[in-house]
């Protein structure tokens, strides 16, 4: 196996996220909502300013909530971009939903706001949206396309946490909209994930459908002398010791993203001429959008070019992956009927692009590392 020096990613760890987990375990309350789940409830709902945040065990679940609380039914349709985790559209595929897959926008990847209307159906339920990168899809568009149709929207916002669209956080916009907190993430408890309700009326529900189908939170609250079985539900509630790892990262956040916004603005303004003078399109950030600085990525001119590109960086000890395959392509998409050709945009990017390795303790050295070996590529197909 090859020893890759600088990997794709290394989880951020901050150093206090030990004492927090010590903390958890004196206060003998490790099972979930402890006193530090509720804290990063807390702290997810000040600084977005939103009715109910909602830790769970992942992005997964919190989608898999998403389908239960929007009531999907065998047949219902889901719109959902052809480019993104397989996550986004499973969770509503498990509860019989049927995805439609939209193509995305050439400039920054996210769901093409201007294939929603043919897509629309009588039977269409939601538009599952992603903000790819931590760049906002064209909110104002989607949001009044889908007030128009009455259709549900669900931001699958795994890599946007603190990115705006016109001055408004990501995740504030849908009904409900769900975070990540996978170690691939910029905020990491290993396994970890929230579910942002916006739509009041759906904040009971939640917490029910969270806790196993039982009114427990309403039972802790006082609102009632017993709980019990009230609805359809799992378990989704995380170690109060992942939460007090996550508090930790909560707390740091304004330096953990300083640092990863250092990180992309230098692969950004040092490979500029390089990628010009190669024909490798770079990220384009719209005026309207503040990102997350979740990830950075490059598109190659051509599949065999990102293919000799991952080549001479492996032979370097550098890691640079490449991302999402075609959803409607997928063997799970060609079965929902997915066809080539219906997303071109999504077919020409997947093959061309190219993550660079991106993470909170990258050092300036290594990064320089990278940005020197991808100058030094000559290899082109
Ligand atoms: C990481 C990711 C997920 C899944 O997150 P988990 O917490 O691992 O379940 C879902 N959607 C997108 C867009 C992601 O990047």
């Amino acid at each position: 196996m090859t020893q890759y020096r600088i990997p794709f990613n290394k989880p951020p760890f901050l150093g206090h996220e030990l004492g927090y987990v010590k903390d958890s375990i004196a206060n003998a309350h490790i099972s979930g909502d402890g006193a530090y789940t509720r804290r990063c409830h807390a702290f997810l709902e000040e600084k977005l300013a939103i009715q109910k945040a909602l830790l769970t065990t992942s992005c997964t679940h919190a989608l898999e909530m998403c389908a239960l609380l929007l009531d999907i039914q065998p047949g219902d349709e889901i719109i959902v971009p052809a480019f993104t985790f397989v996550s986004s559209v499973n969770a509503f595929v498990l509860r019989g939903g049927a995805p439609v897959f939209a193509d995305i926008r050439p400039d920054t990847l996210n769901l093409d706001e201007r294939v929603l209307p043919q897509l629309i159906t009588k039977k269409t339920r939601a538009i599952v949206l992603v903000h790819y990168a931590g760049l906002a899809c064209e909110m104002d568009a989607i949001m009044s396309i889908a007030r128009e149709h009455n259709i549900a929207v669900v931001e699958d916002n795994a890599h946007g946490l603190f990115a705006r669209y016109k001055g408004k956080y990501l995740g504030t916009f849908g009904e409900l909209a769900t975070l990540s907190f996978h170690e691939t993430k910029n905020f990491t408890c290993g396994e970890g994930g929230a579910l942002l309700v916006n739509d009041d009326s759906l904040v009971d529900r939640a917490e029910i459908i969270r806790e196993k189908g039982t009114n427990r939170s309403h039972f802790f609250r006082g609102q009632v002398d017993k709980y019990t079985w009230v609805d359809v539900g799992s378990s989704y509630l995380p170690s109060d010791m992942l939460a007090a790892y996550l508090y930790a990262q909560f707390e740091s956040a304004a330096e953990i993203q300083a640092r990863r916004q250092e990180i992309w603005n230098r692969y950004h303004v040092d490979l500029a001429e390089w990628a010009a003078a190669n024909r490798v399109q770079a990220p384009t950030v719209p005026d309207h959008v503040e990102q997350s600085y979740h990830l950075y990525y490059l598109l190659m001119p051509s599949l065999p070019d990102r293919t000799a590109l991952i080549q001479h960086l492996k032979d370097c000890g550098i890691l640079s992956v490449f991302h999402y395959q075609p959803l409607h392509l997928s063997n799970m998409g060609l079965r929902f009927g997915g066809r080539r050709g219906d997303c071109p945009v999504t077919e020409d990017i997947a093959d061309r692009l190219l993550r660079l390795p991106f993470y909170y303790s990258l050092t300036p050295e290594d990064q320089e590392r990278v940005i020197a070996a991808l100058q030094a590529f000559t290899d082109w197909q």
